[in-house]
């Protein structure tokens, strides 16, 4: 494979359909702002249904003999594929870096991550564990194994570029499927780099192809198509249930991974040095744009005041930037921008809610994109707009709750499910927090974010439709049961 560098953007990042780059049939393209500069970095090419058309035909033809393919060699080219990932580690950082606005620091740690997630999904190609059970019946044995569902559309997000691709391609690759992917507008390059890694590896052409374009014009006509068995889909609520009602009418598979205004509980007891910098990394980390971040800070009364103290001077010691001694790049791209920035103001003007920090666009020399500034907010009431609708921003708020009971009852009485997270020096209030959240992930005396390649992620009523991915979970979102009998009769043997 050439070295494609993030300074060497491509003129047109084109679609990847049976294993080429080409461009839309219409031969039409969008433009993509580079996040941390505002200028256009590059055009991505402007998928629409004949495009998608022919990824399908593509993953349609390939997807039986793939499947046919010994679960250990499709293995074996996903863990080929990694060890190119891990060898050019520096290469994909880079391109995620500039295409997405945040320091490299960051986007080597997802390409660990990506990494890590590979090597995990390919060692599951020697497991791939079914069940041996009992029969009612004599003399007949009964097994369960599982079976590809067939082609999949992956849907995704451009927060972190390089894992979202990762956690929907290996499951699925691994387990016999074809898939189209649709990356995110903002994150093309990321994508059709790991489909040419893919090939590289060993992968045959049209078992993974990508569509690049607008959600309505290149990812709907996936969702709309019925020779798409499973949709899978990182994004929002509304996008989400979109996908739901419309590929859910066929009754296609169905997996949604959603967002979040997760909670961060403060408890009277905890170390709140330590709490802060939690609540800190929570809220502002990859400028809050993770489905996991921060963005209700839940504060015993009777330390409030202290905690807030802290938390904002530590706030406001952030450096907004994409070198490396950074702690936040820009948001995404400039509607984003503008939609945190509107509904800030509304917070204030119509809700009554007190800005502490930020609530402003960062715009100098060294900041001519998309930044916001690290925004804290308080007396918001519980039922807002804003403390029960997701930013994805670095924006958060601190609500001062009277006792574990109160800030359990407003951990659940939210929209979304997703995490949760607790900081006390009791293993008690620890446990039955635990318990009582409704919620997919619980954090105790750490951040609401953070997963791990083998562990369920995913989150209750709008932050998801019940699957987990990625860990073996993930399995059964792109493999179906099969349940197989033998009967045998003794009397011929
Ligand atoms: P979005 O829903 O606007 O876009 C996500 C993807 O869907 C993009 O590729 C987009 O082009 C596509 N899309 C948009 N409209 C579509 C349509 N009508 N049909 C098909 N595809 C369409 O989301 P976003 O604002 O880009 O991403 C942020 C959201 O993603 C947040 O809500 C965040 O919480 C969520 N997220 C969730 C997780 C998780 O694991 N739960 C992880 C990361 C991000």
């Amino acid at each position: 494979m050439d070295r494609l560098v993030a300074m060497d953007y491509p003129q047109v990042v084109l679609h990847w359909i049976d294993g080429k780059e080409v461009p839309s049939q219409a031969n039409e393209s969008i433009p993509k702002h580079d996040p941390h500069t505002g200028e256009i970095l590059t055009r991505v090419a402007r998928g629409r249904k004949a495009d998608v058309d022919a990824a399908i035909a593509a993953a349609v033809a390939v997807q039986p003999s793939w499947a046919a393919t010994n679960i250990v060699e499709r293995a074996q080219i996903l863990r080929r594929a990694t060890q190119i990932v891990e060898s050019r580690t520096e290469e994909i950082s880079e391109i995620v870096a500039k295409e997405a606005g945040k320091p490299l620091k960051d986007s080597r740690a997802e390409t660990g991550a990506a990494i890590e997630l590979g090597y995990f999904m390919a060692g599951e190609g020697r497991r791939y564990y079914g069940m041996t059970t009992t029969s009612a019946m004599p003399n007949r044995s009964a097994i369960i194994v599982r079976q590809p569902v067939g082609v999949c559309g992956l849907i995704i997000a451009a927060n972190t570029p390089l894992p979202n691709v990762a956690w929907k391609a290996y499951p699925a690759l691994l387990c016999g499927n074809a898939a189209i992917m649709k990356p995110a507008e903002d994150t093309p390059l990321s994508a059709l780099w790991f489909a040419r890694v893919l090939k590289e590896a060993g992968l045959p052409d049209g078992v993974f192809s990508l569509v690049q374009g607008l959600g309505v014009e290149a990812g709907a006509p996936l969702v709309e198509d019925h020779r798409v068995d499973l949709l899978s889909f990182t994004g929002s609520v509304g996008v989400g249930r979109f996908i739901q009602r419309v590929a859910g009418e066929r009754l296609a598979k169905v997996c949604l991974e959603l967002g979040g205004k997760n909670p961060l509980v403060i408890c009277d007891d905890a170390n709140l040095e330590d709490a802060a910098r939690w609540a800190v990394v929570s809220a502002f980390s990859n400028a809050g744009q993770r489905c996991a971040s921060g963005s209700r800070i839940l504060i015993f009364e009777s330390v409030y005041e202290e905690f807030k103290g802290i938390f904002l001077e530590k706030a406001k010691r952030l450096k907004v930037g994409i070198a490396d001694d950074c702690d936040l790049g820009p948001v995404i791209n400039e509607r984003q921008l503008n939609n945190m920035l509107v509904k800030v103001r509304e917070a204030v003007a119509r809700d009554g809610a007190t800005l502490l920090l930020g609530g402003e666009r960062v715009v100098d020399q060294d900041h001519r994109g998309y930044y916001v500034a690290p925004t804290i907010l308080e007396n918001l009431s519980p039922q807002a707009v804003l403390s029960r609708s997701e930013l994805f921003g670095p924006i958060t708020a601190l609500y001062p709750v009277r006792d574990l009971e109160e800030a359990i009852g407003m951990v659940n009485d939210s929209p979304f499910g997703l995490t949760a997270a607790i900081h006390t020096a009791s293993i008690h209030r620890a446990q039955l927090f635990a318990g009582r959240c409704r919620s997919g992930v619980v954090s105790i005396n750490g951040p609401t974010h953070g997963s791990e390649p083998h562990m369920p992620f995913g989150g209750l009523r709008d932050s998801g439709n019940g699957w987990r991915e990625p860990g073996t979970q993930a399995l059964d979102v792109y493999s179906e049961w099969k349940a197989i009998y033998t009967r045998f009769d003794p009397e011929q043997v």
